[in-house]
């Protein structure tokens, strides 16, 4: 029975051991979120985006309550020396004081980052063989609650770009508080040999003067180039046409062993300027959107190399130039001579051009005879010479 009294008196000299510890020196009870606290207190918050002191005290002061002898003096209440922009990640000491400038609460607040940033973006890129690719390369949005130089964080994990393939890397940020975040990308090494699809990416050769030149949408000739050996060539028309020295000279064999067969030959058009092909262009455009399958655009028309002849036997372009006796005369002879049709029928996916019967380039004897034993364009004779080079 004694026991049973000397604990029950413990028990409420603990609580109201507990109660003093609560009860502030002023004598003023403090209440955050309702339960009471003392007047020295530590809370932990979390940094919201674009928390300025101003809402942290404000938030603070709606969450805290003082009362003197059962009164609601919280009205009074106000923080002292009060700071202005941004709130930094750490500790700030925090006095709460009244009217009278003596101090109600010490409140010692810990501003954390918890959040980690998010990061997305592409997932997929390509890569030349051998090139380095680089963090620099990455196409990524980034965003943090706190710190916004996170992009400066990035990390990318090793790519090698020394064989095609396909490579994974992982690419991660992180904030100053060290959240991080990551993703997963895969870098597709191209083989550099391979030709790039028709029309995704543009080539500038840089020997237009070569006679055995790949010229096409893809493959152009460099600005202001143009060719300094024009020669006129004979023929049967109308008109004064020009061709390089060397294309002249085959093209003189060609037409006089045509002779020979009783063929006679109209040269429609041959070398054009880089400016008449510009107007030509643009003026098929203008009513066609379509025009590029049939015109060239500057710089890729193969009638800028002085090279290229169109041909016909009465000075109009026919589709069945091969069923006439001219054009089976030269399906049958101008390899010999140096010269091959250059959009050949079957042939348009490769070339990009409807079939031209007409339209004859010059490359020379030996790889126009190459290409005619073949059945080769000049597209897949270049794609089979880099396809031979890379292995
Ligand atoms: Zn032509």
């Amino acid at each position: 029975m004694r026991k049973g009294i000397i604990a029950a008196l413990a028990g409420i000299v603990l609580v109201l051991a507990v109660l003093f510890a609560l009860r502030s020196t002023t004598g003023v009870e403090i209440r955050l979120d309702g339960s009471v606290i003392s007047d020295t207190y530590e809370e932990t918050m979390e940094y919201t985006q674009g928390m300025t002191y101003d809402v942290l005290e404000e938030q603070l002061l709606s969450r805290v309550q003082f009362i003197e002898d059962g009164t609601d003096i919280t009205a009074e209440v106000r923080l002292r020396g009060s700071q202005e922009g941004l709130v930094s990640l750490g500790t700030h000491e925090l006095e709460f004081v009244r009217s009278d400038d003596s101090v109600l609460l010490h409140l010692r607040v810990v501003i954390t980052d918890t959040t980690p940033p998010t990061l997305q973006g592409t997932a997929s890129y390509t890569a030349g063989t051998g090139t380095s690719f680089k963090a620099e390369n990455l196409d990524l949005q980034v965003y943090d609650n706190y710190d916004i130089y996170v992009l400066d964080s990035v990390q990318l994990s090793e790519v090698d770009t020394s064989r095609p393939g396909t490579q994974q890397a992982t690419v991660t940020i992180s904030d100053q508080s060290g959240n991080t975040a990551s993703m997963d990308i895969e870098v597709v090494v191209r083989d550099d040999a391979e030709e790039a699809p028709i029309g995704t990416q543009v080539f500038v050769q840089e020997e237009p003067d070569d006679l055995t030149l790949l010229l096409n949408a893809t493959h152009q000739l460099p600005d202001g180039w143009e060719p300094t050996d024009l020669e006129s060539v004979t023929h049967d028309g109308e008109g004064t046409h020009y061709l390089r020295k060397e294309a002249a000279d085959a093209w003189q064999k060609l037409y006089e062993a045509a002779k020979e067969a009783d063929i006679s030959i109209n040269v429609v058009s041959s070398f054009r300027t880089q400016s008449y092909q510009e107007n030509l262009f643009n003026s098929y455009l203008a009513v066609d959107p379509d025009a590029a399958t049939y015109s060239a655009a500057p710089r890729t028309s193969e009638h800028e190399l002085g090279l290229t002849l169109d041909i016909s036997y009465d000075h109009e372009l026919h589709d069945d130039l091969q069923t006439s006796a001219l054009g089976r005369w030269m399906s049958e002879n101008s390899y010999r001579y140096g010269w091959i049709v250059r959009y050949p029928q079957g042939k348009e996916d490769v070339t990009q051009y409807i079939y031209e019967p007409w339209h004859y380039r010059y490359v020379g004897v030996p790889l126009a005879t190459y290409l005619h034993a073949n059945d080769l364009t000049l597209e897949e004779y270049y794609a089979q010479r880099s396809g031979e080079a890379s292995r």
